[in-house]
């Protein structure tokens, strides 16, 4: 049976305590762990070496431990300059070389802000520029075994609600939804607490892409503090913000789903990410009674 997997976004506190210092020696810490996902951060710009990205791949096949990276913040798929626009294609497909320097299989980005203009005529330009970036990918042969993960975001401004994600995510093959539940917490006004919720978004899933892809989406988890204009920010498991993870294992689990969760609490995201996975696997195994 195949099952979900687990892991933090990025290098926890907890890597850097027990004396890690490099990114290539985080799929043997994690394997340690036994957690079997990991993040890799671009998020401030891609500017790790070949040589590195290499060896990071192979501690993770090593390991056991399956790669995803996230592109950098600074993707503008809407922007109405063109050396934005530009700079934005370079992220992307720069993103796309090094996951497949590390055999990553999953490229996590933000389709950006919308700027000065409406928000359907800023989804509109998004889709141009990213069907370029699309055309120019394929012919690089990037996409031949990444896909490119549009995240859910948290904040009422950016472009990236539920519904625009899946949307975004009918324009090519290579795409698959990220759903991140803090956002979607924080945009909501405090959603995603029950079962329900949880369930509901798979079913939207499912209706709008494919129930094969809804099950093997890939998920951002993390608590987080929110204002009327959404994310203000993330926190640990500790901390007494919502959403709760424990809904969301319960439906993927009755509904023996196996996405990829990835947690991204404030330095805690590895403990955490495997408080997630005892509790999933807890319900798999029978122990905790559904
Ligand atoms: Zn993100």
């Amino acid at each position: 049976m195949n099952y979900a997997q687990f892991g933090p976004a990025g290098n926890p506190d907890a890597f850097y305590n027990a004396g890690g210092k490099a990114s290539v020696e985080m799929p043997g810490w994690l394997n340690r762990m036994e957690l079997g996902a990991y993040e890799y951060q671009c998020s401030r710009g891609v500017t790790i070496k070949e040589d590195t990205a290499r060896l990071i791949g192979e501690a993770a096949q090593k390991n056991g431990v399956q790669l995803s990276i996230h592109a950098p913040y600074y993707i503008s798929l809407a922007t109405e300059d063109e050396k934005i626009a530009l700079n934005t294609k370079g992220h992307i497909l720069k993103s796309l070389r090094v996951a497949q320097w590390m055999g990553a299989d999953r490229v996590v980005f933000h389709i950006g802000g919308p700027g000065k203009q409406e928000r359907s005529a800023a989804l509109k330009k998004s889709s141009y520029l990213f069907g370029k970036i699309i055309e120019e990918a394929e012919r690089q042969g990037l996409l031949n075994d990444v896909v490119l993960a549009p995240e859910t975001m948290g904040k009422k401004n950016q472009l990236g609600n539920l519904v625009e994600v899946v949307e975004f995510c009918k324009m090519h093959p290579a795409l698959i939804p990220t759903l991140d539940f803090g956002h979607l917490h924080a945009v909501t006004g405090g959603k995603y607490l029950e079962r329900k919720e949880y369930e509901e978004v798979f079913d939207f899933l499912t209706a709008e892409l494919d129930e094969k892809l809804a099950s093997n989406v890939h998920i951002h988890f993390s608590r987080i503090e929110f204002t009327q204009a959404g994310e203000k920010r993330h926190w640990t498991f500790e901390d007494s913000y919502g959403p709760p993870f424990e809904p969301l294992m319960e439906v993927i689990a009755a509904r023996h789903y196996t996405p990829r969760i990835i947690c991204e609490s404030a330095g805690t995201q590895a403990k955490d990410a495997k408080l997630m996975q005892d509790y999933y696997l807890g319900i798999m195994s029978g122990i905790t009674v559904n």
